[in-house]
């Protein structure tokens, strides 16, 4: 690796568990020796190959095999373009049901990352069919959407399970809420629901005033949340949390791709010297 990169590279690891599957295991059982889950992520999206797309397949099959050896506890979580979505919905929804049916023989769940607005419909569409044959499969809404409420309404009562997520990517005000306040008072509102309607979903934030308004939604309705934060943002609330007995997913992007999903954290509006902060106080 160029000198350039390695020292980028030293950089990222913070939010990145490194380049290989087996860097990826080995930080993956250091984190369930902190009591806490993992979801992993291969880095990939909008891909347009269909070598690339099949050898992305490999890569999880390989990753999953590499968790049930290693006895890893967690998850992974795919994004919806890079298994084809952004050639064809018949290759995504094949693609997915592939990996969803080989995770499902080693006892593994496999969550759907939510991309951008373009991609909602088809992702949410190709979701619920398969959830007719396929119960190891979550699905990641995004509260900053104006239609997420009913969407979470439809997928719970189909028997979906949801990872609540405010939203990476940025729209207009057609389809998104704009203000933070709304944005938050949403994904309130979809947590409501799930507390009093589905047995399993995730509050996925780093946000700690939703983590406490969870947390006292499962005091009222006597019932667990799973609770997920990214690799290396408020590190030290997430093992608060798993001391304190709830169940906690550390999301952990891994892969050659690091680079672009480095630079997007840094980007992520209002977050880049948060995330500097991040680096050095963990
Ligand atoms: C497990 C998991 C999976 C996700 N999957 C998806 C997905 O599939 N699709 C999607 O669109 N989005 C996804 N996201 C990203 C999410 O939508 C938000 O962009 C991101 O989590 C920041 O929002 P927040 O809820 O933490 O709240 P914010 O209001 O953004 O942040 C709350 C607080 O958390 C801390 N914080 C947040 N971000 C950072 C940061 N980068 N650096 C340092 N501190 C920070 C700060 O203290 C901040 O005040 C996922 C997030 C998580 C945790």
């Amino acid at each position: 690796m160029p000198i350039l990169s390695r020292l980028g590279m030293v950089f990222a690891q913070k939010w990145i568990a490194g380049v290989s599957i087996s860097d990826a295991i080995r930080k993956a059982r250091e984190i369930n020796g902190n009591g806490e889950k993992v979801i992993m992520n291969y880095l990939g999206e909008d891909l347009t190959d269909r070598r690339k797309i099949d050898s992305e397949i490999m890569c999880y099959k390989e990753l999953l095999d590499s968790m049930r050896r290693n006895r890893i506890k967690g998850a992974i979580s795919v994004k919806p373009t890079q298994l084809g979505l952004f050639l064809q919905e018949k290759l995504f929804a094949e693609s997915l049901d592939g990996i969803a049916a080989y995770a499902s023989k080693r006892k593994i769940f496999v969550w759907l990352d939510m991309e951008d607005y373009e991609f909602v419909e088809k992702t949410i569409d190709i979701y619920s069919r398969l959830l007719q044959k396929r119960k190891n499969v979550g699905i990641c809404i995004q509260s900053r959407l104006r239609r997420s409420y009913d969407d979470v309404k439809r997928l719970a009562g189909a028997g979906a399970r949801i990872r609540l997520v405010k939203g990476a990517y940025k729209y207009t005000d057609d389809i998104s809420y704009m203000y933070d306040s709304e944005v938050d008072a949403n994904y309130m509102r979809c947590a409501g629901y799930l507390f009093k309607n589905s047995d399993g979903f995730m509050i996925a934030t780093h946000d700690s005033h939703l983590i406490e308004e969870c947390r006292r939604l499962e005091r009222r309705y006597k019932k667990r949340a799973q609770f997920a934060m990214l690799k290396g943002i408020r590190g030290m609330l997430a093992k608060e949390l798993a001391d304190g007995g709830e169940e906690v997913y550390i999301y952990m992007p891994f892969g050659e791709e690091w680079f672009r999903y480095s630079i997007r954290r840094l980007s992520e509006e209002g977050h880049a010297l948060l995330l500097l902060r991040s680096v050095f106080q963990g």
